[in-house]
């Protein structure tokens, strides 16, 4: 499970947080919603323990920078950083090595076919394409098969199968018991599969639902979405 108590973050004298708190359970995947520079990127950054920030946030019960929370944890960045001299496949033997992955090759082999990589394995860092390293940076992210996993807008730059194939992946991480946190503001592109969903707004969490009281209720998440982000 994750959980974020009381998170702010100043960059200088810019606001990007602003007191935010929430929690996803475990087995369950919660979509973080928000126009451009709603803050979601440094939530995400500030769960996976890259900046300064004041407030507490827990992986699976452990402090995000210990050691022990940061082996439970995956992260896809929003912008793919592949190393230019390794190929696809050292990619992934790098991550296994760094992890200590044990049997880690056949998952390897069926990530990288299910993401169409499979004849792009031997192509350097440097050679992929922005969609072709998006996958790659999934594919590592979720390797390791973590128990929680945030995905900072994964889904900029993938063609529609690996779109259908991201999705397919994160339900069955999910059913496997994942702890899930993805920012996106493509609503339509998770709106089948989401458990739970934080609209961000100027910093804070203006609105926050699961998908049993949005059913119970008939709430309609992108009228809601433009209600909230327009009526400034
Ligand atoms: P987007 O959808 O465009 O990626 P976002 O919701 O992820 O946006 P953030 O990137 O978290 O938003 O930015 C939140 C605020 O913090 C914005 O006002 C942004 O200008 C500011 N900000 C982000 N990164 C920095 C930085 N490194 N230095 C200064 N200000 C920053």
């Amino acid at each position: 499970m994750l959980r974020i108590n009381e998170l702010t973050k100043f960059y200088g004298q810019t606001c990007a947080v602003n007191n935010v708190s929430l929690e996803v359970p475990a087995g369950c995947i919660s979509i973080l919603l928000g126009p451009n520079g709603a803050g979601k990127s440094t939530v995400i950054k500030s769960i996976a323990g890259l900046l300064r920030y004041s407030g507490r946030v827990e992986i699976s019960g452990h402090e995000n920078k210990s050691v022990e929370a940061k082996r439970y944890l995956g992260y896809v960045a929003e912008f793919p950083a592949m190393y230019e001299l390794l190929t696809v496949r050292e990619h992934l033997e790098f991550i296994a090595r760094a992890y200590k992955l044990k049997d880690w090759e056949d998952r390897a082999e069926r990530l990288l076919e299910g993401f169409q990589l499979t004849d792009k394995a031997d192509k350097l860092g440097s050679d992929l394409s922005k969609g072709m390293q998006q996958k790659l940076s999934i594919i590592c992210g979720v390797l390791p098969q973590p128990k929680v996993c945030l995905f900072d807008e994964p889904l900029v730059g993938l063609d529609p199968h690996a779109i259908k194939e991201f999705k397919n992946l994160v339900v069955q991480m999910r059913d496997e018991g994942c702890t899930i946190l993805i920012s996106t503001h493509m609503i339509d592109s998770v709106k089948e599969f989401w458990d739970s969903t934080y609209i961000m707004m100027d910093g804070k969490i203006a609105y926050h639902t699961t998908r049993e009281i949005a059913e119970e209720m008939n709430i309609d998440i992108e009228k809601i979405f433009f209600d909230i982000t327009e009526k400034k």
